[in-house]
């Protein structure tokens, strides 16, 4: 099969490879892959801002496909299943976190495209118990953004609770969909971009944004909430400045530059910051659900597979409208 595969640490590029596809071992489904979503993960993966990935590694982690083969023992899914890989490849089972509902935070727990091969690829193996059926409703192409974007993204605004006025703070594929999702809801969004990014904010206000501006400016009011998904410490302070009492700031991504030193008035009233990690079977099932029900519209471009690297770069540097999705 083809492949596009990081061998060192930080290289900053993937290299295309051509090797057998992988057979499904006990528990595991043999996937063809038919679209990989780019996330900015993968992006922290290839740049070496995440440590330790397994190398040789093939990233990828918003896999749609169909299931090839089946190892021992797989009584949940049948040859020919349309489904959807995520991150969250394994976790133990057994340990507090598992056993109280945030195996997303399992220490044993591997990664779809950091600890295991992931989706850039024309083949992949998953283990049975994380691989998702989809909607109808999506092709191949549209759903794979729902997979890391949508699920980690939903878990992001799960946090904020019931808070009416919501800041956004980067506004890419995960920023994209949520906003479809807060304005069905009756929720009020606020877009913030890197300035003078007239695009995203254009685009902000297409899917519903009641304001869009740049990072730095202040919204025309108040906010109760707002979530971070871009990996700018700065913004910290920045979001926490624009949310009143008792306001929730969410920070959403894997990885985020050195947060400045601000001042204790900024978290004072009960003001409420937090991270939100990686995501459980249950995120998934609810926001599989919920997503045709609004119903979230994605959107995409598309990239072939040995253009992996093009699609990367197009990323790193903010020029994707939605997300970015690649085909073998
Ligand atoms: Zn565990
Ligand atoms: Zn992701």
């Amino acid at each position: 099969m083809r492949a596009m595969m990081l061998s060192r640490a930080g290289a900053g590029v993937l290299e295309p490879v051509e090797r057998d596809a992988p057979s499904p071992r006990d528990g595991e489904v043999l996937v063809r892959v038919s679209a990989c979503g780019v996330c900015r993960t993968d992006l922290h993966v290839v740049d070496g801002e995440l440590p330790n990935p397994s190398l040789p590694l093939i990233p990828g982690h918003e896999i749609i496909g169909r299931v090839e083969r089946l190892g021992t023992g797989v009584t949940t899914l049948t040859v020919g299943d349309r489904v959807g890989i995520p991150w969250l490849g394994y976790t133990c089972g057994k340990c507090m976190q598992c056993l109280t509902g945030r195996e997303n935070l399992c220490p044993f727990a591997r990664f779809t495209g950091y600890q295991i091969d992931g989706g850039y690829a024309e083949h992949v193996v998953a283990d049975a118990r994380y691989v998702f059926r989809l909607p109808d409703s999506y092709s191949d192409l549209e759903a794979a953004p729902l997979m890391c974007a949508g699920l980690i993204g939903y878990r992001a605004y799960k946090m904020v609770g019931e808070s009416k006025r919501v800041g956004i703070y980067g506004f890419g594929a995960a920023a994209h969909i949520l906003t479809q999702v807060a304005v069905h809801q009756a929720r009020e969004v606020f877009a913030f971009t890197s300035r003078g990014d007239n695009e995203a904010q254009d685009f902000a206000r297409s899917l519903g944004a009641v304001w869009a501006g740049a990072s730095t400016e202040a919204p025309p009011t108040e906010l109760d909430a707002a979530i971070i998904f871009a990996p700018v410490g700065p913004l910290v302070p920045e979001a926490l400045s624009r949310v009143g009492p008792a306001g929730i700031v969410v920070c959403a991504g894997i990885y985020m530059t050195d947060i400045p030193s601000f001042p204790y008035r900024l978290l004072w009233q009960e003001r409420v910051l937090r991270s939100v990690a990686n995501l459980t079977r249950q995120d998934a099932i609810e926001f599989l659900q919920l997503a045709p029900e609004v119903p979230v519209k994605t959107h995409v471009e598309r990239y072939d597979l040995s253009d992996a690297n093009h699609a990367l770069d197009t990323l790193r540097r903010g020029r994707i409208r939605g997300a970015a999705v690649l085909t073998p």
